[in-house]
């Protein structure tokens, strides 16, 4: 049994155009594994594919090709305990508004075959601070409570791995700390934890590993710290006017000679700036003939996904 929560091998998805409309590749052939007992986070602006992984996981939408296993379980031979082993919280509040939210909790755990027995309401009622609300009719939910209805509806059946499709979009600041908080204490008892989000900053919160997904592709994977260490890197090139004997020195600065008698820089433009560099490398003795900076490659799919909110 495959030790990963999740593992996507070549899922592509191809949604069939609406009247008139061409078809439309959502999922170019996704390659991703998410480790079991992680917060994994699928980073990408809006139209990226994001929710059709999700749905996909969810069972909700079909792939057109590929494999999808979840906790061991093919979907296609076992997809049965493939969607026992997984909650979604969708993005989309679609709450029947004549159940309290007790019964919607009811009513889920019945549609997953949870018997009576094992289920835990009054539990889950109090985690999402909903206790008080129980008996209340959904459509006299704020919109708050209800998205947090939804978050107590995927674990009715305790899946071990729970899906959160933006669970913050467009939530209040109390909100989104109510969420983390949730979010935070369902993985420290074990749960794996994947979220879907525009927001750097809270895959950067919230998140161990990342995903970047953009127009149906992964284009970056890497943990957090790596992904947002490479994010600010910067490397200049220095050609000096004369052959360089001594390399520069510099707190926070990584100097090498290149075979072209360039010196390269390697810096992190949060903690250096380019003026700093430029100083070290007049410190040691070197005059400037020409220079020029180069940025991670990633910084232009981050300004596109930031400023794409
Ligand atoms: P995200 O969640 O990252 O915003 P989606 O997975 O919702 O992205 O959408 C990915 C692409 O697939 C978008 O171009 C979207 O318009 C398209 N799409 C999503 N659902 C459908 C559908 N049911 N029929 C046709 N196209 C769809
Ligand atoms: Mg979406």
């Amino acid at each position: 049994m495959s030790e990963d929560a999740i593992r996507l091998e070549t899922v592509r998805k191809t949604y069939r155009g609406r009247k008139g409309q061409p078809e439309k590749q959502a999922l170019k052939g996704i390659d991703l594994s998410v480790p079991r007992g992680s917060v994994f986070g699928l980073l990408g602006p809006n139209g990226a594919g994001k929710s059709t992984l999700i749905n996909i996981l969810a069972g909700l939408v079909l792939k057109t090709s590929g494999k999808v296993s979840i906790w061991g379980f093919d979907q296609d031979e076992n997809p049965r305990q493939s969607r026992a082993s997984i909650g979604v919280m969708p993005q989309e509040l679609n709450l029947d508004p004549f159940f309290t939210p007790r019964g919607a909790l009811e009513v889920q755990a019945g549609l997953y075959g949870v018997p009576k027995s094992d289920r835990y309401s009054d539990e889950i009622l109090r985690m999402i601070g909903l206790e008080d609300k129980a008996e209340a009719y959904a459509r006299t939910l704020s919109g708050g409570m209800r998205r947090r209805l939804l978050l107590g509806k995927a674990l009715v059946h305790r899946p071990s791995i729970l899906v959160l499709d933006e669970p913050t979009a467009g939530v209040d600041i109390e909100l989104r700390q109510m969420l983390w908080e949730n979010i935070r204490a369902l993985n420290a008892q074990g749960m794996t934890i994947i979220l879907t989000t525009h927001y750097l900053e809270e895959a950067e919160e919230m998140c161990d590993e990342i995903a970047i997904i953009n127009q149906g592709e992964v284009v970056a994977r890497d943990s957090t710290s790596n992904l947002l260490g490479r994010l600010d890197a910067r490397a200049m090139v220095v050609h000096p006017a004369a052959p360089v004997t001594a390399l520069p020195t510099g707190v926070g600065i990584a100097a090498e000679l290149r075979g072209d008698g360039a010196v390269v820089l390697r810096y992190h433009s949060q903690s250096t700036s380019a003026e700093e560099v430029l100083e070290t490398v007049r410190a040691a003795g070197i005059s400037i003939r020409d220079v020029k900076t180069e940025e991670a490659d990633l910084e232009d799919v981050f300004l596109a996904l930031t400023s794409s909110v």
